[in-house]
């Protein structure tokens, strides 16, 4: 298939390229680069060992744009990660994170059925379940409330398609509610490349490993925790990229499902780990050292998120390869290599 990616050059979407190629697929990338470098590109078509991927700097929520794209390719799907997705920077500005996320995928999704292109891999996430009503959390948990826009843009984003799946059954849309990616290529030469001082625990903690901060806050160890500690479902982003193209069976098979061709996969691995145990894995399995102090809880965070991804292997034959030492060893290999990032 030929896969129009949108936020193709941010942090999944680099990692899903390489797996789209691996598998005998083309892509064709928009990214309006607001928070990714094209670099990522570039060492993608070089680790796949093409001379370039096909890239246009264009903003989904540009109509224009967009046409001029699908006017000279033809897609057969879209694989769309192009978002803004900082948690705290959405509650400061919600109207951005609303415009963004929502204004430009309904832009999207216009022009992707103006020219016949009716199949759709969603980014969603496993924020939202809320506080989940039962863990490991299955795909028919109720979602739940969210606790920042951010989220709230993926819950609405996941009713919208659905709802225009449901009105013109021609559509197959694929939600796919990822836990918490981390790692990086084995190469080390692509990764996460947060602006800024980073939000999430692994970046945090390799930018510490690397020299760049002081010491890791680790939020509250007071949960109901077995340490006390948030415990997630940490994901490898490369088993997490293999999901997108596993993904792509529902679109060839989808007539083999039923008429509702909505697709709602959990992608994690299925452990929950503590943020303990993620510092005392970087530590043990890269042999640096990683300081860190017990600070308060960060709000609306919850105690425990991990997932059942059953569902997932049983309908379109995927499942989590890595480990916690290979998340902890390739999220260190490339943060080394790229101490500043691109
Ligand atoms: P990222 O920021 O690295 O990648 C997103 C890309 O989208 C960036 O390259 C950015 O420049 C681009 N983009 C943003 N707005 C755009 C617009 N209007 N037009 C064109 N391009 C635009 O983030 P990521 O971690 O690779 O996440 C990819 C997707 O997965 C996002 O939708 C994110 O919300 C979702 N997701 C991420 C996580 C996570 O922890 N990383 C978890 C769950 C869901
Ligand atoms: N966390 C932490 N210190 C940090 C960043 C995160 O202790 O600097 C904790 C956070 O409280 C949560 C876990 O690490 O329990 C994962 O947080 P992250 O922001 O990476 O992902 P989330 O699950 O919130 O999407």
């Amino acid at each position: 298939m030929q896969i129009l990616v949108t936020g193709g050059a941010g942090y999944i979407g680099s990692h899903t390229l390489i797996e789209l190629y691996k598998a005998g697929h083309t892509a064709v990338v928009v990214d309006n680069l607001s928070n990714s470098n094209p670099e990522s590109l570039r060492r993608v078509a070089d680790i796949i060992g093409i001379p370039e991927i096909p890239f246009y700097r264009v903003d989904i929520r540009d109509r224009e744009g967009l046409e001029k794209v699908f006017a000279k390719h033809k897609l057969d799907a879209c694989i769309h990660f192009a978002g803004l997705k900082a948690v705290g920077e959405s509650v400061e500005k919600p109207w951005e994170y609303y415009e963004n996320n929502i204004g430009g995928t309904l832009v999207l999704v216009d022009v992707m059925r103006k020219h016949g292109c009716k199949n759709i891999i969603f980014s969603s996430s496993a924020t939202v379940y809320g506080d989940p009503a039962e863990i490991p959390i299955t795909e028919s948990c109720p979602k739940g409330q969210c606790t920042n826009p951010y989220g709230w843009t993926k819950s609405m984003l996941e009713q919208m398609l659905m709802d225009i799946q449901k009105a013109d059954p021609e559509w197959n849309v694929v939600l796919l509610r990822y836990f918490n990616p981390v790692g990086a290529h084995q190469s080390g030469r692509i990764g996460e490349n947060p602006n800024g001082i980073p939000n999430n625990l692994m970046p945090y903690i390799t930018q510490v490993a690397v020299g760049k901060r002081k010491e890791l806050g680790v939020f509250g160890n007071d949960y109901p925790t077995p340490d006390g500690t948030g415990v997630r479902d940490f994901i490898h982003v490369c088993d997490l990229a293999a999901a997108h193209v596993a993904a792509l069976k529902c679109f060839t098979n989808a007539l083999t499902h039923s008429l509702n061709n909505t697709f709602i996969y959990n992608i994690g691995t299925g452990k929950g780990y503590s943020v303990l145990d993620m510092v005392k894995a970087f530590v043990r399995v890269n042999g640096v050292e990683v300081p860190y102090s017990i600070k308060p809880r960060r709000a609306g965070d919850i105690a425990t998120c991990y997932c059942d991804p059953s569902k997932a292997e049983a309908e379109i034959g995927w499942k989590a390869r890595y480990g916690i030492e290979d998340m902890v060893r390739d999220s260190w290999n490339w943060q080394r290599q790229n101490p500043e990032g691109y």
